[in-house]
């Protein structure tokens, strides 16, 4: 048991290593730093110890042990590059749950987070076309993933696979730059929509 928690411990902290270099490239240093935090608190912890098994993640082990997994329903719920965290209610009739559009700068940690993993599953066979094969192959998640953001993540995975790293990366600092403007220009306009209404 002391030697998977050890195991686990490295991978954790290389995994947020690789991410955290990946985000200070495109200039998202907040997320880089807190990118899979809470797989040190106890919940996450101690099971990714207990099934710790090193090519597959720990959550389907405790899944099959137990029926669910609580450690992933914990990791699920506070990390915002999980496409599962944006699941609601929707104002879709037909449909009880679905994905709600997700922030461009959690679907860039969401892109990082699978260059990350596709790394260190395949070691030296490792290509940046890995992580858009992968994306391929995994395609169960409907409409829980929403079309945009899904649109975005699949743009980004295929201009790595085309153009590499440099060139995503230089594409992804354009995209955050014109976001955040936006998302200023946004903020301005629920302000002085505010003030008129005081005057
Ligand atoms: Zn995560």
């Amino acid at each position: 048991m002391r030697e998977k928690f050890w195991e686990h411990f490295k991978t954790v902290t290389y995994h947020r290593h690789l991410v955290r270099q990946g985000c200070f490239k495109v200039g998202l240093y907040r997320q880089g730093l807190l990118h899979d935090l809470s797989k040190y608190s106890p919940t996450e912890f101690l099971v990714g110890a207990k099934y710790y098994q090193g090519n597959r993640s720990p959550n389907n082990a405790e899944r099959e042990a137990t029926g669910l997994s609580r450690s992933w329903l914990h990791h699920k719920g506070r990390n915002k590059h999980h496409f599962e965290y944006w699941i609601d209610y929707t104002l879709d009739r037909d449909e009880l749950l679905g994905g709600m559009k997700m922030p461009v700068r959690y679907v860039v940690e969401m892109f990082i987070d699978r260059i990350a993993a596709c790394r260190t599953y395949q070691k030296e066979k490792y290509t940046d076309a890995s992580p858009w094969e992968y994306h391929k192959r995994s395609i169960r998640v409907g409409k829980l993933l929403h079309e945009d953001s899904r649109m975005l993540l699949e743009r980004l995975l295929k201009m790595l696979a085309a153009e590499g790293e440099e060139a995503t990366f230089a594409y992804i600092r354009k995209l955050l730059r014109r976001e955040r403007r936006r998302e200023f220009r946004e903020k301005l306009r629920l302000c002085r929509n505010c003030m008129e209404r005081k005057h």
